[in-house]
């Protein structure tokens, strides 16, 4: 059965979905329903049946899989509102801002027997699939600490991103993408606890800048920091192992990871440093350092589309499930009262 996309919310990201998801055999994209008349209006220019009340969407039985593509405040409503009329149901992220709200939409999925997922794009993000790899490989060793960080420098949470009411604030926006990565590295059962600061500094109401540390069952943490005001970035990733150490700068494939070459590794030697003397930190000659090629994973956001498409055929299980974005979203609203509490917080 092919997809016949129906979009929630014509906006910044339904644009994404719009000219993207066409890219996947048998996925076309048919109709659009928005609060916004300019985007109603939009939406007829890019040849779709636009819509301006939500039961004539609803009614449009050409309409088999719908995408909720509006601020968050309003996915739950809306994507209930989907499933009760029997279309099979995307939502964008953050999926809800409460787990009664997603409950709900989980349930109502249920009851209505129709496919409900989330747009985790970010697990096709290339420099995310070269940092999986990476650790799965063993080539570092032992992980004891992964560091995923996004800083950049315009500041602030824009438009309705920077109020409280429609799900605005960074650990939703960027976190919820961050946070899903982490349970697709670590697994499901091995993050123990959160401990997270957050900052308001360039936004009153929300947070634009946090800091997360996931402790680790297995050994070894976590941390997930993104700062919108950070004048000097650090790399994307840096993931430290006994037995090397790798870094990606960006989200393409940005970096190496590096090694000691056995054959003439030794032992440093005490050597005057700007700190004073030292072994420890002394820096080993570039000779003894290897730096290997990262892999070369092929990843495309339009993968979840593929995946959707082969869903509603029957022919494989969702990807990005709503158990999985369940635990994420129950470790979003841990970070939160860690920064409220200013406690460690134990996940489930
Ligand atoms: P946006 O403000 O550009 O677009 C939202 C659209 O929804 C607007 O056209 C608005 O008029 C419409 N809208 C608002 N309330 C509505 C309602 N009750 N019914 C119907 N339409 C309504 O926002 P955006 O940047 O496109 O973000 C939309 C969603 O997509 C958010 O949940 C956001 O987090 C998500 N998003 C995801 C990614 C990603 O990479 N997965 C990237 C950007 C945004």
């Amino acid at each position: 059965m092919p997809i016949k996309l129906g979009i929630i919310g014509y906006g910044g990201m339904a644009g994404w979905h719009h000219s993207n998801a066409v890219n996947i055999p048998g996925v076309e994209v048919v109709a659009a329903y928005d609060i916004d008349p300019e985007r109603v209006a939009a939406a007829k220019e890019k040849g779709l049946k636009g819509y301006d009340t939500l039961d004539a969407f609803l009614a449009d039985d050409e309409v088999n899989v719908t995408l909720v593509a509006t601020p968050n405040d309003v996915h739950c409503e809306l994507v209930c509102a989907a499933l009760n009329a029997g279309k099979h149901t995307i939502c964008e992220k953050p999926v809800a801002m409460s787990l009664a709200e997603l409950d709900k939409m989980i349930d109502t999925a249920k009851k209505n027997n129709r496919m409900f997922s989330v747009h985790q794009n970010r697990r096709w993000d290339t420099d995310f699939q070269i940092a999986k790899e990476i650790i799965g490989s063993g080539k570092l060793g032992n992980v004891y600490a992964i560091q995923s960080r996004l800083h950049g420098s315009g500041g602030a949470m824009h438009g309705w991103r920077g109020e409280k009411k429609h799900g605005g604030g960074m650990l939703l926006d960027w976190g919820v993408h961050f946070i899903d990565q982490a349970y697709q590295i670590c697994g499901y059962d091995d993050l123990k606890s959160v401990t997270c600061h957050t900052a308001h500094v360039k936004t009153e109401e929300v947070e634009d800048y946090f800091n997360l540390i996931f402790d680790r069952k297995s050994g070894g943490y976590y941390q997930v920091e993104i700062g919108t005001f950070v004048l000097k970035e650090l790399p994307r990733w840096m993931i430290l192992g006994d037995e090397g150490t790798a870094y990606i700068n960006d989200f393409s494939r940005n970096g190496a990871y590096v090694t000691l070459n056995s054959a003439i590794e030794n032992e440093p030697e005490i050597v005057m440093t700007a700190a004073g003397p030292t072994r420890t930190f002394a820096p080993r000659p570039v000779e003894v350092k290897v730096e290997h090629e990262l892999p070369d994973p092929q990843g495309k956001w339009t993968e979840y589309y593929a995946n959707i498409a082969d869903v509603v055929e029957g022919k494989a299980e969702l990807i990005v499930q709503p158990w999985q974005v369940r635990k994420t979203l129950a470790a979003i609203l841990a970070a939160f009262e860690s920064a409220r509490t200013g406690k460690q917080i134990e996940l489930d």
